[in-house]
This record gives C-alpha cells, sequence and structure tokens, in this order.
C-alpha cells in the first residue's frame, strides 16, 4: 500500500511538473519512459544516431548533411513524440517503412527518407494541382484580403486568400493560448509573404533573389493560400533563407515544433524543405479548379 501510495504521489508530481513547464527533450524522455525500450531496434536506433548527423542525402534534390532538420516531421509522421536516437522511434520508422513496402530495418536511409518527402509533398494541394499538369493560375483578386500591418513580420504589408487568412488567424490564436513561449515573442508567426503576383515574382527573380535554387516560374505564393510565417532564424540570416544552418536552428524552434504538431488541426501543410513555408489545404477543390495557365517546375519559396 506504501508502495502504491508513493507511485501515486511520484506520478502526479511529473504530471505537474511537466503540466508547468516546456517540452524539453529531457521531459519528454521523463514522460515516455517506453522511448528507450524494444532491444529489437538497439542497432537501428544506434544506426539514427549517428546517421543523423552525418548521412549524405539530397531528399530535396539538393546535397545535405544529416537528417536532423527533417527529424520532427519524421516523428509526426511516424506517429511519435519520441526523440530520432531512440528505440520507440526507429520501431515506429520500421512500422512506417513496412506500411510502404520497404524493408522495415527501422534505420533512416536515402530511400525511405525520399519515400517519406513524396508522401510530405502529397499533401499539399498545389503539388497536386502541379501534378495535374498545370501551374495553378493566380488568385482572383476578390479572394484576397490584406493582413493587418501587426500581422506582417516587421509591420509588412501582405494580402492572401480570405479563408486562409481566417484559417492562419485561428492557428496563430491558438498556438499562443497552447504554449507561451510563442506568445511571448509577438514576432513568432507574423507573415513574412504571402502573395506574391507571377509578374512580382518573375521580377523578383530575374534580379537572383530566388535563394539561390531554381527560378520561381511557377510559385506556389501565386494562389495567396502559400504563407511564409516567421519561426525564428538562425542568427545573422534572413527568416527565409534556405541555408542548412538557418533551418536546422528553425527546426528546434517551439514556434516550428508546434506546428508540426497541430498546423494540420488548422489546414495547413508543410513545405518541409522549408521550414517557414506552410500552405492552407482547407479548400483544395478551390485550387483545383483554378489550374489553368503556366507551366514549369513547381518551387514553393
Ligand atoms: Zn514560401
Amino acid at each position: 500500500m506504501e508502495t502504491f501510495f508513493a507511485t501515486l504521489v511520484s506520478a502526479s508530481l511529473i504530471v505537474t511538473w511537466f503540466g508547468a513547464g516546456e517540452a524539453t527533450p529531457d521531459r519528454i524522455a521523463l514522460l515516455y519512459p517506453s522511448c528507450d525500450y524494444g532491444p529489437r531496434y538497439e542497432a537501428s536506433a544506434a544506426s539514427n544516431a549517428t546517421t543523423l548527423e552525418t548521412a549524405e542525402l539530397k531528399p530535396f534534390g539538393r546535397p545535405e548533411t544529416g537528417w536532423r532538420i527533417y527529424a520532427a516531421q519524421v516523428g509526426r509522421t511516424i506517429g511519435t513524440a519520441c526523440p530520432p536516437d531512440t528505440q520507440r522511434f526507429a520501431g515506429q520508422l520500421a512500422k512506417w517503412q513496412s506500411h510502404n513496402r520497404m524493408r522495415p530495418t527501422g534505420a533512416m536511409d536515402g530511400a525511405t527518407l525520399v519515400a517519406m518527402k513524396q508522401a510530405w509533398q502529397g499533401a499539399r494541394p498545389f503539388i497536386a494541382a502541379f501534378a495535374e499538369g498545370s501551374c495553378p493560375a493566380p488568385a482572383a483578386d476578390r479572394d484576397l484580403s490584406d493582413a493587418k500591418p501587426l500581422e506582417g513580420w516587421q509591420g509588412k504589408q501582405t494580402e492572401l486568400d480570405q479563408d486562409a487568412l481566417k484559417a492562419l488567424r485561428r492557428m496563430i490564436a491558438a498556438a499562443r493560448t497552447e504554449d507561451r513561449r510563442i506568445a511571448r515573442d509577438k514576432q513568432m508567426l507574423t507573415i513574412v509573404s504571402a502573395y506574391r503576383s507571377p509578374e512580382y515574382d518573375a521580377e523578383r527573380c530575374a534580379g537572383g533573389k530566388c535563394n539561390g535554387i531554381a527560378k520561381a516560374r511557377c510559385s506556389a505564393h501565386r494562389t495567396g493560400t502559400a504563407i511564409d510565417l516567421y519561426v525564428g532564424a538562425a542568427p545573422g540570416f534572413s527568416p527565409v533563407s534556405s541555408d542548412d544552418k538557418n533551418r536546422l536552428y528553425q527546426t528546434k524552434t517551439p514556434t516550428y515544433r508546434w506546428l508540426v504538431a497541430n498546423a494540420a488541426r488548422f489546414g495547413f501543410v508543410n513545405y518541409v524543405f522549408e521550414p517557414w513555408h506552410w500552405e492552407w489545404a482547407g479548400n483544395p477543390t478551390k485550387l483545383a479548379a483554378k489550374t489553368g495557365n503556366g507551366a514549369g517546375q513547381g518551387r514553393a519559396r
């Protein structure tokens, strides 16, 4: 009986402590003691701990080292909050591999990451519309709304699809309520860029300001439903810099972590290569119906 009460008391202390605090890796490990349970995946967990930092990969076409940038989205996809170097994570990854007709090793590799990227990309209505063979037409003026200056990053004036704006406002209010670290910084989740006309993008890219990747011949931003959100930035970097240092920094912020876990509730999906780029998928038929002019390779940015 004494043991029972001792257990009860320590369990409630843990719950109280966690409820009052922030989800640091230590706290997550404490809440999920089974993250390291499952000796079957010991070797896979060890492999993941190494490849996280060292594997030479190119899931989005550009060579990069390690997959830590994608670890949060991988965790969401395979359904675990355990850290990426744990046995539980490896076990869940093995299940995902099995469901996707791959060898269930539980170890991340180039083929698994590419398959996962395809799943992530497939969730973006913009990509689905694009896959039908044409570039979505730009948003109609009547569908666009101005965001308030306070909603723009550093007061920037932006406009976006009016339904996307409503969904965005609901999402930001929830983020601030649910995570006080997000609420503390009023710049968090402000809009860095939203609707951009094809003409504007053509001019911008001609000036060499397309982030050094490919020219944005058909940017998702023309739809008015793609939004670059401020999720933090590594010191010295733009909030939309695709430098790996900046992307890694961003994927560790509480804001990005919250979005990964919750944005789908509000109809938003991430272009996972860019931690700042989110698309409202709340009304995919609207976007599909808009397919029309333009051609070329789709780029989010
Ligand atoms: Zn973007």
